[in-house]
């Protein structure tokens, strides 16, 4: 980073200069490699970068420098020793579940999952002979419980979509330890500042990079991170000859986002707290969920891990799916989406986007009630946002 290698910067700092790797034009802003391989001056140096002797650049499914330079700014952020960048958040969790595990491995899970990670988990891991169990994150008794001899991962997010849960990471990871399994923690919803699962004990972090890491709406992104000999020895060949690679030019724009993740998510996270309150206070609402609020059902584990209660709000409007749809068609600023950590105030209604593929049964046990709206707060002013949300909830 910058000139100065050895220094450990704060994060907003890391968030700007690290990983940057300049080429011999000295370019200020990162440069976008676009390139699918690499030249060698001679066969001998060929035979160097294939045996790992000389540590350059090969073929761009395997690295790629601005790749790199995303890979090594999120390990600075994360405080991990290892990472790789994937094509999406899902190409991130899926290689992070299956690179280390095989056929009669177990793996428990808490139930309340982004969408495709409960799909992974409950549809296709069995289907590969890898047994899983579904619990309720929030008790440990049943994470205890479901552990056996041969389990290898659990595997959580927290805080969980839609209802935002907040799972105690430091006290999963202990029971995972005991049984020798690892723990992978799915960080999107709290983002890389306000929470640290690393430090709090997990063995891997992965991010949908898509989401407050781009933050602007424009690609997709994931990235893994972990300590730097299971990324080398697990991850990075079931990666490399699988092939979910970053692209450069996405490479590049999550750089760009992480410039200002900063300042966007404190921003972001000011305005969810302030409207947290205001909705809490709302007659048209009936329950709100904010994990900044003494209120939230796991306030202590809350304080205890997460800097801060982050940016995403869920309430239920009174009145079921009618009033909730009616809401949402009457908001004029805050734009109906299912993506989230955008700029851009989203908001969404799970019981019919995100989470219509569950039963009744199973939406009735996840929380995910008709009158649900999952709210991701944006960098419009706030004002603007509390007068939109208040005409629509009289609507
Ligand atoms: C969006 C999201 C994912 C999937 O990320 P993609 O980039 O859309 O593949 C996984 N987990 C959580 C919690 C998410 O919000």
């Amino acid at each position: 980073m910058g000139n100065d290698q050895t220094k450990q910067y704060r994060p907003a700092t890391q968030l700007v200069h690290g990983g940057t790797m300049r080429s011999q034009f000295g370019e200020t802003s990162e440069a976008i490699f676009m390139t699918q391989g690499y030249v060698y001056d001679t066969a001998e140096a060929a035979e160097a970068r294939f045996d790992g002797s000389d540590p350059g650049f090969v073929y761009s499914r395997y690295a790629n420098p601005t790749v790199k330079m995303f890979e090594d700014r999120m390990m600075g952020l994360e405080g991990a020793t290892g990472a790789r960048g994937t094509a999406s958040g899902m190409a991130a969790i899926y290689g992070a579940i299956v690179c280390d595990l095989k056929a009669g491995d177990h793996v428990v899970a808490a139930k309340a999952l982004f969408g495709s990670c409960l799909y992974i988990v409950a549809d296709i891991l069995p289907r590969y002979g890898i047994e899983t169990t579904l619990v309720d994150g929030t008790d440990l008794s049943a994470w205890q419980a479901a552990m056996r001899p041969n389990t290898k991962t659990l595997f959580l997010e927290s805080p969980t979509n839609p209802r935002l849960e907040v799972l105690d990471i430091a006290a999963i990871a202990d029971i995972a330890h005991a049984g020798g399994a690892r723990l992978l923690v799915d960080n999107v919803f709290a983002t890389p500042l306000w929470q640290k699962p690393l430090q709090l004990g997990a063995d891997v972090v992965a991010y949908s990079a898509t989401k407050h890491i781009d933050g602007q709406g424009r690609c997709l992104g994931g990235v893994v991170l972990s300590d730097e000999e299971w990324v080398e020895d697990k991850l990075a060949p079931f990666l490399k000859h699988t092939g979910p690679s970053l692209s450069p030019f996405n490479a590049w724009t999550l750089l760009k986002g992480l410039e200002t993740l900063q300042l966007r998510v404190a921003e972001q996270t000011r305005s969810a707290a302030t409207l947290a309150d205001f909705l809490a206070d709302h007659p048209a609402i009936k329950t709100l969920i904010y994990p900044g609020r003494t209120d939230h059902p796991q306030y202590d584990v809350a304080t205890r891990q997460m800097e801060k209660g982050g940016t995403m709000i869920a309430f239920e409007v009174k009145g079921g799916k009618d009033a909730a749809f009616r809401f949402s068609n009457a908001l004029n600023l805050i734009i109906m989406s299912n993506n989230l950590g955008d700029a851009k105030s989203l908001i969404t209604h799970p019981a019919t986007t995100t989470h219509q593929r569950l039963s009744d049964e199973d939406k009735a046990e996840l929380g995910i009630a008709p009158g649900l709206l999952r709210f991701s707060v944006g960098l419009e002013d706030v004002e603007d946002l509390k007068e939109d949300l208040d005409q629509a909830l009289s609507a």
